[in-house]
């Protein structure tokens, strides 16, 4: 999935007009920038590709995830259902703003399992947080229904799939709020950065209040800001916004070749009768950016991908022995290791999950294997990779 593969004069020439006119920071500074303003550029941009109305960039995917937290009122003690696969900072932006992390069943689709999520409310429930896992979506008209039923807010984290869609609508922008990451490792990517988008006009104003102090932005003297809430910093630079401003004008372009090295892969491993892929759900497309296959069982999964590493080839993943992606090796969080004193609302909120099992999960992502796509293979080396693909699989199968 990664945009840095392929760096170029696009990223340059955003690059060198901020470094020409020296303005590193977003806000202010009218009369020294030329009229570069990349990261209200980027804004408007990514209204226009997720067909949305607002959008906020902020410094990462963990505080985008944080900012629309708490652009919509989620605080201490306030309970947020996500997945119990997916990365590291999903439960840690909402922790960030003193909520709960409440971990549900994953299904097929690799994504939260409606049913389970169903079972998991409270009183104190507030948010939804699907996660479009290795870019592909989550059951979104099932989850968005359940939001509706129960007065709860849907906030999609799609950090891994930009470029996906759920209903012809653009993963991110069916919920009440989305988030991208550009990270280094993400499909476009600016280094480190992040956005929210929405619809809403007024979680757009606290996202953009929330992640510069609480500044207002009122007039052109930033000294003399309004304060209407506390904020934080979660600013993205120019110099960031910059080289995202290259790659989301690229994005469609990476899409296709990611999709069309997805293809390539699939129709090798689809040779294979017990290699079953990844659900997707209906309506939804992916943006390629992992194949995803279950194998029979978990011990032929762990020869699999074992096999598959020792063929040389690279960036496979077995989640279940993960420890950023998946529940199992999650002992900081079971054990709520903090350095400082944690939020008493977290710790009297969080389920003992040392003691809860999850034998859904574990019998799907036992069997699962992730294959990155990239987008820089050559057509010889992608034929390779998929000859040594089914070789190993095949191998593994006996
Ligand atoms: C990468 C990622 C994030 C966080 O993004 P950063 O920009 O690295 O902070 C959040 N959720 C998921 C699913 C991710 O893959």
């Amino acid at each position: 999935m990664p945009g840095f593969e392929l760096f170029g004069d696009i990223e340059r020439k955003h690059l060198n007009d901020v470094l020409d006119n020296g303005v590193l920071m977003r806000y202010g500074f009218e009369g020294m920038r030329k009229g570069h303003w990349k990261a209200k550029e980027l804004e408007a941009a990514l209204c226009g590709r997720m067909q949305v109305k607002h959008a906020q960039l902020v410094s990462s995917g963990t505080a985008a995830l944080t900012v629309a937290l708490a652009s919509a009122g989620v605080g201490a003690g306030d309970e947020v259902i996500m997945p119990v696969f997916t990365f590291v900072a999903s439960f840690e932006s909402l922790m960030a703003v003193g909520a709960v992390p409440v971990l549900v069943d994953i299904d097929e689709t690799l994504t939260l399992d409606p049913a389970a999520v169903e079972k998991a409310i409270t009183p104190r429930t507030r948010v939804v947080m699907p996660v479009h896992m290795c870019g592909s979506s989550a059951q979104l008209r099932e989850l968005k229904a359940i939001c509706e039923k129960h007065n709860l807010l849907l906030l999609e984290d799609a950090c891994q799939a930009i470029g996906g869609t759920y209903e012809g609508k653009p993963l991110g922008s069916y919920g009440d709020m989305g988030c991208f990451s550009f990270d280094y490792v993400k499909t476009i990517t600016c280094g480190e950065g992040g956005a929210v988008i929405t619809n809403n006009p007024e979680y757009a104003k606290h996202a953009d209040h929330y992640s510069d102090h609480g500044h207002d932005h009122s007039g052109n003297d930033r000294g003399a800001e309004q304060h209407p809430f506390l904020g934080y910093n979660y600013r993205i630079s120019e110099l960031h916004a910059a080289v995202g401003l290259a790659q989301l004008s690229r994005l469609d372009d990476f899409l296709e070749v990611q999709k069309k090295n997805y293809t390539v892969l699939r129709q090798a491993l689809e040779t294979i009768p017990e290699v079953i892929f990844r659900k997707v759900p209906e309506g939804a497309e992916e943006n390629y950016s992992f194949l995803s296959f279950f194998l029979p069982d978990e011990a032929t999964t762990r020869k699999g991908h074992k096999a598959l590493g020792e063929a040389g080839v690279d960036g496979c993943f077995y989640w279940y022995d993960n420890n950023w992606h998946y529940i199992k090796k999650w002992e900081h969080l079971k054990q709520l290791k903090s350095l400082g004193k944690m939020p008493q609302e977290i710790v009297d909120g969080m389920r003992d999950y040392d003691k809860s099992d999850f034998p859904a999960s574990d019998a799907i992502i036992g069997r699962t294997v992730s294959v990155l796509v990239k987008l820089s293979w050559s057509e010889e080396q992608l034929r390779e990779r998929a000859e040594k693909m089914v070789k190993a699989i095949r191998g593994a199968i006996g």
